[in-house]
């Protein structure tokens, strides 16, 4: 890690853990901005599948006259599957983005932590579980931080730089640097429930799911109201099936949690219904609308 939050240089291998909706955006992120990537997930076929969506995205902008082949080819080209995570000793700045559960990731940063160099920055992109807690588990607390990144990664600008309790400064300030080398624009929180963002947000998916409870309207009025007479470029339930019912419905469990159990946080057995049943939004095929 560096002192001065100097960006990483882009001679840096960038692993990305987990290859589902956000780590393989996130990987194509580091490999755009010309970093060696290692993209491991723990699911059969999920590396590739993740490189499969890159490809199909790329492909769509080479059609488009908006990149060429060449370019195409460099950028996937530097994302390398990592089928064992313990081979991810070469990596110096690692992006955890696997299934938001405290218990999984713990054991996997203890994993990682014993494979990677002393000063590798390690972080998790976590939505909302507590830095300062995740950090605990380590040896070396001091080296990490949540980098969260928005969805779809490749596109939305912002970056929450969390720090916990113990972060140290220049590690945070490192990460900042090479997030806006990644041509991202990151802002520093610390970790506090939700961080900025997803707190900020909290109330905007709340309301609606209560006021689809309440059987105030559909989901498609909602959505239309809001974009229309609000000014909002996605309704909430077409952002939830964004999301992910699964990823939302936890991260509002945590809030309300780390809030104390605030009544204003309380999770909806809407979503608890929608994630029951499998319909976790656009990455099933179903959730508010059907996508098949
Ligand atoms: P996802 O379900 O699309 O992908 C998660 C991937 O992690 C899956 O491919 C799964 O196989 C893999 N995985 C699970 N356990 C693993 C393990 N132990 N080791 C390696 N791989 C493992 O989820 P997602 O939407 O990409 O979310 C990932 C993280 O990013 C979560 O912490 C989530 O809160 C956060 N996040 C999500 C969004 C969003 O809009 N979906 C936005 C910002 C942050």
């Amino acid at each position: 890690m560096r002192e001065d939050g100097a960006a990483l240089p882009s001679t840096v291998p960038v692993a990305v853990i987990g290859a589902g909706t956000m780590g393989s955006g996130i990987a194509l992120v580091a490999a755009r901005a010309g970093h060696p990537v290692l993209l491991h997930d723990a699911a059969p076929g999920a590396i590739q599948r993740g490189l499969d969506g890159l490809r199909r995205d790329l492909d769509r902008l080479v059609e488009k006259g908006k990149m060429s082949t060449a370019e195409r080819d460099a950028q996937l080209g530097r994302i390398q599957p990592l089928p064992n995570i313990d081979e991810i000793g070469p990596a110096g700045f690692v992006i955890e983005a696997i299934v938001e559960d405290f218990g999984v990731k713990r054991d996997l940063f203890r994993r990682i932590e014993a494979a990677v160099a002393p000063d590798a920055i390690l972080s998790t992109n976590t939505s909302s579980l507590s830095v300062t807690a995740l950090a605990a588990v380590l040896n070396r607390p001091e080296r990490f931080l949540g980098v969260h990144f928005f969805n779809p990664a490749p596109i939305l600008p912002l970056v929450e730089i969390v720090s916990g309790h113990v972060t140290a400064p220049s590690v945070a300030a490192t990460a900042f640097a090479t997030c806006l080398a990644f041509g991202k624009t990151p802002v520093h929180c610390r970790s506090t429930p939700g961080f900025i963002v997803n707190r900020v947000a909290r109330p905007f998916y709340g309301e609606t799911l209560r006021l689809i409870a309440e059987g105030a309207a559909s989901p498609a009025t909602l959505d239309a109201i809001l974009r229309e007479a609000g000014g909002f470029r996605m309704g909430p339930c077409e952002l939830m099936d964004l999301i992910g019912h699964d990823v939302n419905y936890a991260v509002t469990r945590t809030v309300w949690e780390l809030l104390f159990q605030d009544p204003r946080y309380k999770p909806s057995l809407v979503q608890k219904e929608l994630v029951d049943s499998g319909q976790l939004g656009r990455k099933s095929g179903r959730g508010f609308y059907d996508y098949t």
